[in-house]
């Protein structure tokens, strides 16, 4: 995906505490030109896996998730939430999401009406860093005996672990981005090939 690789380097802000902006293209205002792109490479990806349900995590996950799934046929998006509280009804299934970005921990929930044996799931996130959202989701998946197809990222910083840990447990995630390095000072971005 060279076009997103170009607006990452572009607009991409490199920020203390390995963050990387993107705010003027994907999790603020948004390019949706890029993210019809990002969709129909999800697409190319994951099309001929029988996808049932697309999963993601509120906020940013949604919009891209929803372009996503016009994609493959506009199959249902059900995004988890994240509660308030932490004591959660027997109506839902939960897990605990350590949040990279706000350094806080959060109980996500999605409803036991919008996920069921029998789903296949492709997952859809903006960004996958240590991994914590990703295992989120799938102790969801899990927990409604749903099926994993596998995890479509958009920007996946690889100088963490999330990736590499998730894989070796055999999950398929396909990164449209993979970021090697970035630099706060100088603001420079490599991608791994
Ligand atoms: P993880 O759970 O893999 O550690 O982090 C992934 C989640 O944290 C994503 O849902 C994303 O919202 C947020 N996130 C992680 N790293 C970044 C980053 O560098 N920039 C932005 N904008 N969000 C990030």
């Amino acid at each position: 995906m060279e076009y997103l690789k170009q607006k990452i380097k572009e607009c991409g802000v490199v920020k203390k505490g390995n963050v990387l902006k993107v705010d003027s293209f994907l999790n603020h205002q948004v390019d949706v030109r890029l993210y019809e792109e990002i969709g129909k490479e999800f697409y190319r990806l994951f099309g001929n896996c029988e996808v049932t349900k697309i999963l993601t995590i509120e906020a940013s996950g949604i919009g891209i998730a929803c372009v996503t799934a016009q994609f493959f046929n506009c199959i249902p998006v059900v995004f988890a939430k994240k509660s308030k509280t932490s004591n959660v009804s027997d109506d839902v299934y939960s897990s605990e999401v350590a949040s990279f970005t706000h350094g806080n921990v959060n109980t996500v929930i999605v409803s036991k009406e919008y996920l069921n044996k029998g789903d296949r799931v492709l997952i859809i996130d903006d960004f996958l860093a240590n991994g914590a959202a990703l295992n989120g989701l799938i102790d969801i998946i899990e927990q409604a005996g749903a099926e994993l197809v596998g995890a479509g990222i958009v920007i996946e910083k690889g100088f963490q672990d999330g990736g590499k840990l998730l894989r070796e447990k055999g999950v398929r995630v396909e990164s449209l981005a993979i970021i090697e390095s970035m630099n706060d000072e100088t603001g420079e971005i490599v991608f791994r090939n």
